[in-house]
């Protein structure tokens, strides 16, 4: 993920890119905007903007697709929240807190630092929330 500091989406879009991770990697916009509780408007207008980053497709009538720098973007994105759920889960935050914090703050938190983090905790398998996967360019970008 070369050229990819973290920071480049708000957290909504971030969202979005996670979900469709967690579909498969395709979801129609109406799904998105039910699951979200939006208007689908509100979404079709964010899906817009964020193919001119290469990270999705839109596609008429078949919906909304990761492309695999999407994915791997998206995977990043999972990988960011539970490194630092597990991260703040160290400092006396129950699970529930700790996920919930990370929601909240992860956006902000750049892929270098993440990095770092995600090597300080010995590159842990198993978040609070979910597994963790490491990619050879995301942990060890010595190896590139
Ligand atoms: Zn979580
Ligand atoms: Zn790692």
């Amino acid at each position: 993920m070369k050229g990819i500091d973290g920071l480049e989406l708000s957290p909504r879009k971030n969202e979005y890119l996670k979900y469709l991770l967690e579909k498969g990697g395709m979801a129609h916009t109406t799904d998105i905007s039910a699951h979200f509780d939006l208007d689908p408007s509100t979404v079709t207008k964010a899906i817009n903007e964020m193919s001119s980053t290469g990270l999705i497709e839109h596609m008429p009538y078949r919906g909304v697709c990761l492309t695999p720098r999407g994915r791997e973007y998206a995977t990043f994105l999972v990988r960011r929240h539970r490194v630092l759920g597990l991260m703040l889960s160290h400092y006396g935050l129950t699970p529930r807190e700790a996920c919930s914090e990370a929601s909240k703050l992860e956006s902000y938190v750049s892929k270098d630092v993440v990095d770092k983090i995600c090597k300080s905790l010995g590159h842990p398998s198993m978040g609070i929330c979910g597994r963790i996967t490491h990619d050879k360019c995301c942990c060890c970008p010595d190896d590139e």
